[in-house]
């Protein structure tokens, strides 16, 4: 893509696409979707439109995400991969960055935001390195250096995500956990893990539990 020049303050006009979506076209989505105008979901529209422009045409891809936040929803919005059909695995190390794979050979595209081309977004640069409280952030000014940036703040490599993190557990034998009598993968054990001492939740009174009177 191609880098658009920050001294024009009002690069609405300019058409900037992320996948199929125009910029603002994409902004609407990411608001019904997530809530609110999250910079890091367009920030990752644009890592996976990137993505995209390296990976080669034809294989199906899985998703390897590095953080919880933000980045799985733009893979969500903007791949076939979710977490609910299992081609997405976030794998929490905390870096801003995903790998698009091959689900065969692993070989794929590792996109991450290099804070070394932050320098010219210093609204992004304050969001991203949190420097600001979220209340101070300029959100308009952000939305203008997200659009600004485009793909320019990405960095890119090669990788070959290895067998450990590709072969998915298939839990494929459930049963009827004695103690609480829901069911549960077998291979868990004689219970569930919530009734063989995981703890999930704390106990609470019935009469703020939500149950309708
Ligand atoms: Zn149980």
């Amino acid at each position: 893509m191609k880098v658009l020049e920050l001294k024009d303050q009002s690069p609405q006009e300019i058409t900037v696409k992320i996948k199929d979506y125009t910029f603002e076209e994409f902004v609407e989505v990411v608001r019904s979707f997530h809530g609110f105008e999250a910079v890091g979901i367009l920030i990752g529209g644009f890592m996976v439109d990137e993505a995209y422009r390296h990976l080669p045409r034809g294989p199906l891809f899985d998703a390897l995400c590095e953080t919880p936040k933000c980045l799985p929803d733009a893979i969500q919005l903007l791949t076939p991969c979710t977490i609910g059909n299992g081609w997405l695995t976030v794998f929490n190390i905390g870096r801003y960055a995903f790998t698009l794979y091959d689900k065969e050979t692993g070989d794929g595209v590792r996109i991450f935001l290099d804070p070394a081309k932050l320098d010219p977004f210093p609204e992004i640069k304050a969001w991203f390195f949190k420097l600001k409280p979220k209340k101070e952030q300029d959100l308009a000014r952000l939305l203008y250096e997200a659009k600004t940036a485009g793909t320019s703040i990405c960095g890119i490599q090669h990788v070959r995500v290895p067998h450990k993190l590709r072969d998915k557990q298939h839990q494929n034998e459930f049963a009827i956990c004695p103690r609480c009598k829901e069911s549960y993968p077998v291979s868990d054990g004689e219970s569930c893990l919530a009734c063989s001492g995981e703890e999930i939740y704390e106990q609470v009174p019935p009469d703020i539990s939500g149950e309708q009177v």
